[in-house]
């Protein structure tokens, strides 16, 4: 359908190499965009431009780790440098540190602030000069059910996480004279590797979520794959701003 097709378009998933993040570059992958994949393992960033190549895409990896300001900085000139433009920003990376609050070192703090938030920030604005040279621009960000709810194991993440929205209203403000439209996706509990290890990490949580989850299961990445191409294409070009849950009603269950 015309209104979602991303052909032509050049986007950037930063975590594009795993889980969420590779299973949106798929969605975007298969209406018709040039993906990008920024992350740091370089055989799973192979193994992701592999599966995405099998879609038809055109698609290359840059080994980036997104604590590295400059990289963050950089990373809209190197995409441009091999696909021309860029037109989508994914800012999906992200860690958890999974303790008490009183445990907490600094440095973990400054860690997972870092992954989750500051990055996002930087790569926004590394690609804010392309978009507004190609007249426009997509950038979603990545939050969690952490935006909204608070938890007793995830300091640092859940407040990274609430910042990525309010980072996304003052970015949604600043560049809709821009036409850059500037959205959040708010996954629920989704089955990747970050939560493999939490179900590991904190007892009952497997029990706990189907329980919450009025879809009565667990999400899978695939989906996603659909939000991501609607906040990317014109299908949204007047939506801007958001934070869109994900969830199979995990939030709206009281
Ligand atoms: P994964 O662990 O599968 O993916 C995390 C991705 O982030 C990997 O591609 C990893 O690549 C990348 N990454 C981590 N650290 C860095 C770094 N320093 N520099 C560059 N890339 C980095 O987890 P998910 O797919 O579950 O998570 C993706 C996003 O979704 C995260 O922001 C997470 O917080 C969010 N989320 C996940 C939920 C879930 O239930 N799974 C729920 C809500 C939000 P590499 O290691 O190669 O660098």
């Amino acid at each position: 359908m015309k209104l979602f097709d991303l052909g032509g378009r050049v986007a950037a998933v930063t975590g594009g190499n795993s889980g969420i993040g590779l299973a949106m570059a798929q969605g975007l992958a298969s209406a018709g965009a040039s993906i990008v994949i920024a992350g740091r393992r370089a055989d799973r960033n192979a193994d992701a431009v592999k599966s995405l190549a099998a879609l038809g895409a055109r698609a290359a990896a840059i080994e980036i780790d997104v604590e590295d300001e400059a990289a963050c900085h950089a990373l809209g000139d190197q995409v441009v440098e091999r696909f021309g433009r860029l037109d989508i920003l994914i800012n999906n990376a992200g860690i958890n540190i999974r303790k008490q609050p009183q445990d907490y070192a600094a440095s973990e703090w400054h860690k997972v602030l870092n992954v989750n938030l500051t990055a996002a920030f930087l790569c926004s604005q590394g690609a804010y000069p392309h978009m507004v040279r190609a007249g426009g621009g997509k950038i979603i960000n990545t939050g969690s059910m952490m935006s909204i709810f608070g938890t007793s194991f995830a300091v640092a993440y859940a407040s990274s996480k609430g910042g990525i929205v309010q980072m996304t209203k003052s970015l949604a403000c600043s560049w809709a004279r821009d036409n850059i439209q500037v959205n959040a996706i708010l996954p629920g509990w989704i089955d990747t590797e970050l939560t493999q290890s939490a179900r590991q990490q904190v007892s009952g949580l497997h029990e706990r979520v189907l329980a919450r989850t009025p879809a009565g299961r667990w999400g899978v990445p695939q989906d996603l794959a659909g939000i991501a191409v609607f906040l990317a294409s014109g299908a949204s070009d007047f939506v801007t701003g958001t934070a869109i849950p994900v969830d199979g009603g995990y939030s709206s269950q009281g």
